[in-house]
C-alpha cells in the first residue's frame, strides 16, 4: 500500500518534445528612429543585468583558481618556483616587444626588424617551455588524491556561481533568480575551459519570454498567434499583401504586424513592462506546428545594429519538406578551395536516387540533379561582383584612415605648444595605429576635453557636413567631409554589401540542398568543427606565403563552409554527421592512407592501387562510405523547455 502510494505521487513523466526550429523575423526601424516603440530602457537595463552575472561568474571562477593555485603551491614549492621561472620569461618577452615598439614608434616604422623578431621569438620559445613545464608539474599536482581534500574546501566556496554551469546561465539569464536556481542545479552541458573576460558590452544579446497560450486554443499555432491567441502577446497586423508567384513559384502572404509583449514577469510586485516592436512576417512557421518561446535579439556589426524577432517552433513530426523522397543517400564534402571557375564550396557523391516524382512547391528556380556525383561551385565573377566591392570600400577606409593620422602627425608635430598631456600620451604609438577603432576613441575623448587652439584639427577630425550639389528634386545633397563621418559611413555601407553578398550566398546554398533533397532523402556530413578550423589555421599559417594565406581565408570567409553545414543539415528529410577526420587523406578504393600536402596536390594518385582521384570526391566517397557509423541530426530530443516563471515562483 505504501509502495503504491508512493508510485501514484510520482510526477508524471515529461513530455518528450518533437524537434525545434528559429524562425527569424527582422525588426523594423533604423538607427536613427530606433527599434523599440516601447519598452528599450527595460531591454538595455536586461541585457546589462545579463552582462553583470557573466562577468561576476567569470571573476567567481577566476577567484576560485586563484585560491586552488595557493593551495597547490604550498604544498608543492616546486610548482611555486616553475610558476615565478615561467612569469619572469613572461615579463622578459613583453619587454622586448615594448622595447622594439618604442624604437619603431620612435622610426615610423609598423614593423618590427628582422634582429628584434628573432630576439623576441628565441625568448618567446624559452617562455613557452617553461610555461609547459609548469602546466604538466599543476596537472601532475591537481591528479594528486592528497590535495583533493583541500580543494574540495575551496571549491564549495564557490558553489552556486560554478563556472562549468556558464552554459546554464547563458540559456538562464532572462530568469527568476528562483527559476535560475533550478536550472542551475542541472549539470547537463558543463563548460570546461578558462573563464572569458569580462566583458563591456555583449556584441549579440537577447532578451526573451516563454509564451503561453489562449486557454481555449490547444495549440499557439502561426495561425492563432497571428489572431491574437497567446496570452501575454499583443499581435497587430498593420499590413498584408501576397507576393511571389514569378518562375512558377509558390504565392504567401507577407505581413507587417505590431507585436507587443512583456519583458518582465508578472509576479515580482512591480507593474509589467511592455516591449513593442514592428516587424515584416515574410514566412509563417508550417502548419501544425506550435510557438514555444519569443526572443528579442539583438547584433552589433561594427557600426550596424540589428534587431531580430526570434520564434521558437516546436514540431511533433519534424520539419520535412513535402517533396523529399523515400530513399537515396547524399554525402556532401565542404571546404573553399579555388578553382579556375570560383570557389568550389562542395562536392557531393551519392546512391540510391529516388525517380519518383516528387510533388512540392518550386520555391527557387533549380538547377537539375542527373548525376550520382557533381560538385558546387560560387562562379568567380560573381564573387568578385559581390564581395570585392566590400574589399573596395574597406580599402578607402584605409585611405582615410592613412590621410587622418598623417595629417594629426603633421599637426601635432607643428602645433607641440598647445597639445595637452593626454593627447601626446594618446598619440604616442600612432605610427602603428592599425585600425580606425583608436582613431575613433581619440575623436571621442577629444569631443570632451576640447582646448584652446584645436579647431580646425578636431573639426577636420570628426567630420562635418557639406553641400555637394542639388538632387533632382531640388534639395541639396550633403556629403560628409573630414575623417570620422565619412569612415562611419563608409563602415555602414560596406556591412550592408556584407549582408547583401551573405543573402545571395545562402539563396545559392538552399537551391543546392532542395535540388539534392528532392532525389536524395538523407544527407551525410562532415563532424568538422568550422569555427575551430579557422581558428587553427588562423595560428598555423606559414609566414612565408602571405599572399596564399590570404586568398584561403577570403575564400573561407565567402564560402563560409561552417554556415552551409548547418542549410544542409536543416534542409533534408534525415541528416547525419560521422566523423570527417582524414577523409582526404585515405584512398576510397583500397582505404589506404597517406600524408601529402593537400593543397599542393588536389588531384591525387593512391600508392597503394594507383586509384587517380580528386581529393574531394574522394572525401565525398569516403564520408558516403560512413553512412550510419554518426550521429542523426534533428532526432535528439530538444533541450528542455525553460520552467514557467509564473509556476515556479
Ligand atoms: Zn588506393
Amino acid at each position: 500500500m505504501e509502495l503504491h502510494r508512493k508510485k501514484k505521487q510520482k510526477r508524471p513523466p515529461k513530455k518528450k518534445a518533437g524537434p525545434t526550429k528559429r524562425f527569424v523575423y527582422k525588426v523594423h526601424g533604423s538607427l536613427a528612429h530606433g527599434f523599440l516603440l516601447e519598452g528599450a530602457e527595460e531591454f538595455e537595463n536586461q541585457v546589462a543585468c545579463q552582462l553583470e552575472l557573466q562577468n561576476a561568474v567569470g571573476n567567481n571562477e577566476r577567484h576560485r583558481r586563484s585560491l586552488c593555485m595557493e593551495v597547490l603551491r604550498e604544498r608543492y614549492p616546486n610548482l611555486a618556483h616553475l610558476e615565478c621561472e615561467k612569469d619572469r620569461l613572461d615579463a622578459e618577452v613583453d619587454a622586448l616587444r615594448d622595447a622594439a615598439k618604442a624604437r619603431n614608434a620612435q622610426a615610423r616604422r609598423k614593423r618590427a626588424t628582422p634582429e628584434e623578431s628573432a630576439a623576441i621569438r628565441a625568448k618567446a620559445a624559452e617562455a613557452k617551455a617553461a610555461r609547459e613545464a609548469f602546466q604538466a608539474a599543476k596537472e601532475a599536482a591537481y591528479a594528486d588524491p592528497a590535495v583533493k581534500d583541500d580543494l574540495k574546501a575551496v571549491n564549495e566556496h564557490a558553489d552556486w556561481l560554478d563556472f562549468r554551469k556558464y552554459n546554464h546561465l547563458k540559456r538562464t539569464r532572462n530568469m527568476s533568480a528562483h527559476s535560475r536556481a533550478i536550472v542551475m542545479a542541472d549539470t547537463r552541458g558543463r563548460r570546461a575551459g578558462r573563464p572569458p573576460k569580462p566583458k563591456t558590452e555583449e556584441v549579440e544579446c537577447r532578451v526573451g519570454l516563454q509564451i503561453k497560450r489562449a486557454r481555449l486554443a490547444p495549440l499557439l499555432t502561426p495561425e492563432v498567434f497571428l489572431a491574437g491567441g497567446a496570452r501575454d502577446c499583443q499581435v497587430t497586423v498593420l499590413s498584408e499583401n501576397t507576393v511571389g508567384g514569378s518562375n512558377g513559384g509558390v504565392t504567401y502572404t507577407k505581413r507587417f504586424c505590431e507585436i507587443r509583449f512583456p519583458l518582465t514577469s508578472r509576479n515580482r510586485g512591480y507593474p509589467i513592462v511592455y516591449c513593442k516592436v514592428r516587424v515584416h512576417i515574410h514566412r509563417l512557421p508550417p502548419r501544425g506546428s506550435a510557438i514555444k518561446q519569443l526572443h528579442l535579439h539583438r547584433a552589433k556589426r561594427g557600426p550596424s545594429v540589428r534587431y531580430e524577432l526570434h520564434l521558437s517552433v516546436e514540431k511533433k513530426d519534424g520539419f520535412a519538406k513535402p517533396d523529399v523522397p523515400d530513399t537515396g543517400v547524399v554525402a556532401i564534402n565542404l571546404g573553399w578551395r579555388q578553382t579556375e571557375d570560383g570557389i568550389r564550396v562542395a562536392t557531393w557523391h551519392a546512391k540510391g536516387a529516388s525517380t519518383a516524382e516528387v510533388a512540392g512547391p518550386a520555391y527557387y528556380p533549380l538547377q537539375q540533379v542527373e548525376t550520382d556525383s557533381g560538385s558546387l561551385v560560387l562562379p568567380q565573377a560573381e564573387v568578385d561582383r559581390r564581395w570585392r566591392y566590400v574589399e573596395e570600400i574597406q580599402s578607402r577606409r584605409d585611405n582615410l584612415f592613412n590621410e587622418a593620422r598623417a595629417r594629426l602627425a603633421e599637426w601635432l608635430g607643428a602645433n607641440a605648444s598647445i597639445v595637452p598631456a593626454w593627447l601626446a600620451e594618446r598619440t604616442r604609438y600612432m605610427a602603428q595605429w592599425k585600425a580606425s577603432r583608436n582613431m575613433e576613441e581619440l575623436v571621442v575623448v577629444w569631443g570632451v576635453r576640447r582646448f584652446a587652439g584645436d579647431e580646425s584639427m578636431y573639426r577636420y577630425l570628426h567630420g562635418y557636413e557639406v553641400q555637394r550639389g542639388v538632387r533632382p528634386d531640388g534639395r541639396p545633397r550633403m556629403l560628409f567631409e573630414g575623417w570620422m563621418l565619412q569612415d562611419r559611413h563608409l563602415a555602414l555601407q560596406m556591412e550592408g554589401q556584407r549582408q547583401r553578398a551573405n543573402r545571395w550566398r545562402d539563396y545559392v546554398y538552399r537551391r543546392f540542398a532542395i535540388a539534392l533533397r528532392r532525389r536524395y532523402r538523407k544527407v551525410i556530413l562532415a563532424n568538422t568543427n568550422w569555427a575551430r578550423l579557422a581558428r587553427n589555421e588562423e595560428k598555423d599559417k606559414p609566414e612565408d606565403n602571405k599572399s596564399a594565406n590570404e586568398t584561403s581565408r577570403w575564400n573561407r570567409r565567402v564560402a563560409a563552409p561552417g554556415r552551409f553545414s548547418k542549410i544542409l543539415g536543416e534542409m533534408f528529410g534525415e541528416a547525419e554527421k560521422v566523423e570527417g577526420k582524414n577523409i582526404t587523406q585515405t584512398c576510397s578504393e583500397c582505404l589506404h592512407r597517406d600524408a601529402f600536402d593537400a593543397k599542393a596536390e588536389v588531384v591525387r594518385t593512391c600508392h597503394r592501387c594507383e586509384a587517380v582521384a580528386d581529393q574531394d570526391a574522394r572525401a565525398a566517397r569516403n564520408l558516403l562510405a560512413k553512412e550510419g557509423t554518426g550521429t542523426l541530426l534533428g532526432v535528439e530530443p530538444a533541450p528542455a523547455p525553460e520552467p514557467e516563471e509564473e509556476e515556479a515562483v
